[in-house]
C-alpha cells in the first residue's frame, strides 16, 4: 500500500448539477494546504441524495477541476488505497455504524411519519417553543409506538444528543467557535441510505482524513460530527471552515441567481484557469508582499501554496467581484506568449464556427499573428472571437455591420479611393511565409496612407481611416488597422476596400 502522508484532506462534492464555483474554491484551499504540508488530496463523491442526483455531474466535476489544474491523488476515477470513493458504492459501510450506535444507546429508531413531524414543528412554532424532535419514539418499542398516532412502518435512526454534546471546537481559521445545540439528527433514512452526517464522519474516519476543510455552513453540524467521532471511538480531524462566497449584495452565491456560480460559465466566457485560480485564492487570502513591500496580487498556485497558512485566511465572507477577475484575466492574457494565446483561443474559435475542426497550417500561422494583435484588446478569450472572425471569412463574404456602415460620411468614398491607389502602389511581391522582401508591412502601409489621406487630402484621422476599418473588418471595433492590413495581405485588403467603395455609389 502506498504510504499515507502526514496530512490527508478531501473535498466531497454532491453531483447535483453543474459544478458549483465553491467546489473549485474549496479544492484550491485544500490543495494549497496539502501540497505544502505533504500528503494526499482526496476527491469523494457524495451521491447519496438520490433525488438531486444528476448522472453527468460527476464527470463535469472532474473536467472542470482538471481544467483548473487542481489534481487529486485519490478519487473514484483514479482509485487509491482507501476506496471506493463514491458513497453509493459504500452503502454497506454505514448501517453497521448506525446499528452499533443503537446498541450502545447513542441512537434510536424513530417511526414518526413526515406528517407528524410537520405538525409537531408547526405546533412548536405556534407556541414559540424551541423546534426540534420531541423524542416521542425514544425508549419505545415498535409495538408501543404503533399504538400512537403518526406512525410509519419503516423507521429512521436518530442520534440521541446528550447534555454534554461539545458545543465549541477549535477551528484553524476562526479559533474557538461556538455552535448551537443540535437536534436529534437523523443519521439513517427510511430508505436505508445514510444522511450526510453519518456518511461524512464514517468516510472521513475510514479514509484517514486529518483535516476537514469545508464551507462555513457546516459549522452548526460540527457538534454532531464530534459526537459521532466520540461514539465510534475515533480521533476527530482538525476543522477549517472557509468563508462562504457572497454576491455583491452579500447573499450566498447560488446557481439559480448567479451564472458565475457555475464553474462551466468561466470556461465558456474565456477566463483562463490560472486567472480563476488566482482570483479564488485572493477571495479569502491576502496578496503576497512583493520585494518593494507592495501587494503582489498576481500569483500562481505554487506561490500560493508555498506560504500557505490557515491563520491568514480571512473568515469574513468574500464578495465575488467579477471586475477583479476580469482585470486579472486581462493580465494573464497579456502575459501569454502569442503561440500559446493562439492555442488557447482555438476552442472558442471552433465553437463560434470561425475555424473548422482541423485548421490548416496557414490558418494557424495567421492565428498567431492575429492573436498578437488582439492580446491587449480583450479581457476574456471569448471577446476575441468577433475581432478575429474577419481574418477568416472570404473577402466576398465579409458582413459589414450596420453600425460600422453608419459611421461612413461624404468623405468616405474619397478616402477609400485614395487608399486603394496608395496601397496598390506598394510592392507586395515576395509576400508569403518568408515575405521579408516585400514592402507590404504595417509601418510602410501606415506611412503611405497618412501621407496621402491626412497630410495630402487634409482628412482627420478618423475620417481617413474609419472607412478603411469598416471595409476590412466590417466592424466599428477591430484590431489595429495597419497591422490587420499587413496580415490580410495586399490582395485581400484592396479587394475589401473596393467592395465597400462600390457599395457606396
Ligand atoms: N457534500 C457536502 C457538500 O457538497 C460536503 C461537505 C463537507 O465537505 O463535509 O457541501
Amino acid at each position: 500500500m502506498t504510504s499515507l502522508g502526514p496530512v490527508r484532506v478531501r473535498i466531497a462534492p454532491s453531483p447535483t448539477g453543474d459544478p458549483h464555483v465553491g467546489t473549485a474554491y474549496m479544492s484550491l484551499f485544500n490543495l494549497a494546504f496539502v501540497r505544502k504540508a505533504g500528503g494526499q488530496f482526496i476527491l469523494r463523491i457524495e451521491d447519496t441524495d438520490r433525488a438531486r442526483f444528476r448522472a453527468d455531474s460527476e464527470q463535469q466535476v472532474y473536467d472542470t477541476l482538471r481544467w483548473l489544474g487542481l489534481r487529486w491523488d485519490e478519487g473514484p476515477d483514479v482509485g487509491g488505497p482507501l476506496g471506493p470513493y463514491r458513497q453509493s458504492e459504500r452503502l454497506d459501510t454505514y448501517a453497521p455504524y448506525a446499528e452499533r450506535l443503537i446498541r450502545e444507546g447513542h441512537a434510536y429508531y424513530c417511526w414518526c411519519s413526515p406528517e407528524r413531524l410537520t405538525e409537531m414543528r408547526e405546533e412548536q412554532q405556534k407556541h414559540k417553543r424551541p423546534t426540534g424532535y420531541d423524542r416521542l419514539c425514544y425508549g419505545r418499542t415498535i409495538q408501543e409506538r404503533a399504538a400512537l398516532p403518526g406512525f410509519q412502518e419503516t423507521p429512521v435512526v436518530r442520534m440521541l444528543i446528550p447534555d454534554d454534546v461539545p458545543l465549541s471546537f477549535d477551528d484553524l481559521i476562526r479559533g474557538e467557535v461556538h455552535a448551537p445545540r443540535p437536534d436529534d439528527q437523523v443519521i439513517l433514512k427510511a430508505d436505508g441510505f445514510p444522511t450526510y452526517h453519518l456518511a461524512v464522519v464514517v468516510d472521513d474516519h475510514l479514509m484517514k482524513v486529518t483535516h476537514v476543510v469545508r464551507g462555513e455552513e457546516w459549522i452548526s453540524s460540527t457538534p454532531k460530527h464530534l459526537l459521532l467521532y466520540r461514539w465510534i471511538g475515533a480521533e476527530p480531524p482538525k476543522f477549517a471552515h472557509m468563508p462562504l462566497l457572497r454576491n455583491v449584495d452579500k447573499s450566498k452565491i447560488s446557481k439559480r441567481k448567479n451564472p458565475a456560480a457555475r464553474l462551466t460559465w468561466f470556461k465558456e466566457q474565456g477566463y483562463l484557469p490560472e486567472a480563476l485560480v488566482n482570483f479564488l485564492a485572493l477571495l479569502a487570502y491576502p496578496p503576497a508582499k512583493g520585494s518593494d513591500g507592495g501587494d503582489l496580487e498576481v500569483f500562481g498556485f505554487d506561490d500560493f501554496s508555498r506560504d500557505f497558512e490557515w491563520h491568514k485566511v480571512n473568515p469574513v465572507g468574500p464578495i465575488f467581484d467579477l471586475k477583479k477577475l476580469e482585470w486579472l484575466n486581462g493580465v494573464y492574457i497579456r502575459s501569454l506568449e502569442e503561440g500559446e494565446l493562439a492555442h488557447r483561443l482555438l476552442p472558442y474559435l471552433r465553437d463560434a464556427g470561425v475555424l473548422g475542426d482541423n485548421p490548416s497550417l496557414g490558418e494557424l500561422a495567421r492565428l498567431r499573428r492575429v492573436a498578437a494583435l488582439v492580446q491587449t484588446r480583450v479581457t476574456t478569450l471569448a471577446q476575441a472571437t468577433p475581432l478575429i472572425a474577419p481574418f477568416y471569412v472570404s473577402d466576398q463574404g465579409l458582413h459589414i455591420a450596420h453600425e460600422a456602415r453608419a459611421t461612413l460620411d461624404a468623405d468616405s468614398p474619397k478616402a477609400l479611393d485614395a487608399a486603394i491607389d496608395v496601397l496598390d502602389a506598394i510592392d507586395a511581391t515576395g509576400t508569403g511565409l518568408l515575405g521579408s522582401e516585400s514592402d507590404w508591412h504595417s509601418s510602410r502601409i501606415e506611412a503611405d496612407l497618412r501621407a496621402a489621406l491626412v497630410d495630402g487630402m487634409g482628412l482627420k484621422a478618423k475620417a481617413a481611416f474609419g472607412p478603411l476599418r469598416t471595409a476590412i473588418s466590417g466592424a466599428k471595433v477591430s484590431p489595429p488597422l495597419f497591422e490587420s492590413m499587413e496580415i490580410l495581405g495586399k490582395h485581400a485588403t484592396i479587394f475589401r476596400l473596393r467592395r465597400l467603395r462600390e457599395s457606396l455609389h
